[in-house]
């Protein structure tokens, strides 16, 4: 039985301030979650702060993107080693708005997941169509290219330790949420391509469902045999909201 994971990520918001009262919030509330593991996935300049608050209080933190180099002349990035320096469990990588803004190619991502691993992070590998590709009729092709970069650099076996997240770029932040058949769909798609290779690592792997996610929806996407949880972005940055979600998972 897979333990589902709710993980928010605030992406560039919050101050000192807001983020302090928004995780007293989730802390209070976190008596009413019965089943998910929780994680924020906080700005990096934030860590320490989110470090300090959430210690020992069951809930895990983690960075929204990692440099794929262990150290050296690579100015503004983070290291594993620092995320880990700051008790960071987790680690988004490939998330769309790092391919799309940032020119993150999935060779990239694959060494930046194979950096987290080995750091002894764990990695939430995000993939997932734009319209464009859904409209094509690509989706398919696209989320396994995705998928299929980080298995040819290290193995099926590196599924075993991480998370995959299917965020159709399509619903990120628009309201426009997959509908639990069409997201199954691709996370039954996503489980059966790994249970190809191995079916021990299919069966164990979470695959969370990210794009607009909310308290009113998360229950039916979550029910679906394939959709272990949710990678949460703006109803993360509400406590009522993100906790709902929580609940419901
Ligand atoms: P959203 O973002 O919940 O605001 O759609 C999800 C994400 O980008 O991880």
């Amino acid at each position: 039985m897979r333990q589902p994971l709710v993980a928010g990520n605030w992406k560039m918001n919050g101050s000192l301030e807001s983020i302090s009262l928004l995780l007293q919030g989730i802390k209070a509330g976190m008596g009413d979650v019965k089943r998910a593991a929780v994680a924020v996935c906080a700005p990096a300049i934030y860590l320490p702060a989110v470090q300090q608050q959430l210690q020992g209080s069951g809930i895990g933190w983690g960075g929204q993107d990692v440099s794929a180099e262990a150290s050296g002349a690579y100015t503004g990035e983070i290291a594993t080693s620092m995320l880990k320096d700051f008790g960071c469990q987790y680690v988004i990588v490939g998330h769309s708005e790092r391919r799309a803004y940032h020119g993150e190619t999935d060779e990239l991502v694959a060494r930046k997941y194979a950096a987290a691993r080995a750091a002894g992070l764990i990695p939430i590998l995000c993939v997932g169509e734009t319209l464009d590709e859904r409209e094509q009729g690509v989706t398919e092709s696209v989320v396994a290219r995705q998928l299929d970069a980080v298995i040819q650099l290290e193995g099926v076996g590196a599924l075993a330790d991480g998370v995959v997240a299917y965020e159709p770029v399509w619903a990120i932040g628009t309201g426009k949420t997959a509908t639990p058949e069409q997201a199954q769909e691709v996370h039954g798609f996503i489980r059966q391509r790994v249970a190809e290779q191995d079916a021990t690592v299919a069966e164990g792997l979470r695959i969370l469902y990210g794009g607009s996610m909310k308290p009113d929806n998360a229950q039916e996407l979550i029910a679906k045999p394939d959709i272990d949880g949710g990678l949460i972005g703006g109803a993360s940055l509400n406590a009522a909201d993100f906790l709902g979600i929580c609940t419901a998972a």
